[in-house]
């Protein structure tokens, strides 16, 4: 038996079924390093993996932190277009990564169905993307484009925060995930907006990150133009 888990019952709101599900002791996280996209690596279990409950009976999952707050025309679209086809699955047991790219997928889905907050969905994306990345495969970055447009969204519509994120690491963020995507010219207006915004000063380890990742967003940027002029050229002159 794995002693960083214990179960915790859940009553679906969709179905009112009762289960079970596992979940991570808070004093078993070990962790080990962080990515500049706040990607967390954990020494031992990965509390990510049991961020999302799916109901075994009806299909609806979502994150811990919303999985109660469904609307009664939400409950009816996930019964109809999920539980209607949904085979009995239990993911309430230890998972792997496998498993929790899938539960994480299944929770997109119920988000998207019932118009979940562009928020949650990014947040969603975000973990989808480490998660891929954990196991070096090559769709984070479909996932982390995902979580940007979700991002870019919330952060125009949405109250603050999102998720957990305050605005200030949110503009970090968003500055970081373009960067990643290649996209400098974005990733270079995001991170100004957050080395600009007053409250990095009270946030001294992303204040150094912001200004680290603008400075290699703008270097980045530079290749880019320099390259792209350099093939401009050598089609003008016949060279290829
Ligand atoms: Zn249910």
């Amino acid at each position: 038996m794995n002693k960083a888990l214990y179960d915790k019952e859940i009553q679906c709101p969709v179905c009112k079924n009762l289960f079970s599900t596992k979940k991570m002791r808070t004093s078993a996280i070990r962790i080990e390093k962080r990515d500049t996209d706040f990607c967390v690596y954990y020494n031992g279990e990965n509390p990510i993996f049991y961020g999302v409950f799916v109901c075994p009976n009806c299909g609806y999952a979502a994150l811990e932190s919303v999985f109660q707050e469904i609307s009664p025309s939400g409950k009816k679209i996930i019964l109809e277009k999920i539980g209607a086809k949904w085979e009995q699955r239990n993911f309430g047991s230890e998972r792997d990564i496998y498993k929790a790219i899938e539960v994480y997928k299944l929770a997109l889905l119920s988000g998207q169905l019932i118009n979940q907050k562009k928020g949650i969905l990014a947040t969603l994306c975000l973990r989808l993307s480490w998660l891929y990345r954990y196991i070096d495969i090559e769709r984070e970055l479909d996932f982390t484009a995902h979580a940007v447009n979700c991002f870019e969204e919330a952060f125009r519509y949405e109250p603050l925060p999102i998720g957990n994120l305050d605005e200030v690491s949110l503009l970090y963020l968003l500055g970081e995930l373009n960067r990643r995507l290649g996209k400098y010219d974005a990733a270079i207006d995001w991170f100004n907006k957050a080395v600009s915004n007053r409250d990095i000063k009270r946030k001294r380890k992303l204040d150094v990150m912001a200004r680290e990742q603008w400075s290699l967003a703008k270097e980045e940027y530079k290749k880019q133009k320099e390259k792209n002029e350099a093939m401009a050229y050598a089609e003008n002159e016949d060279l290829i």
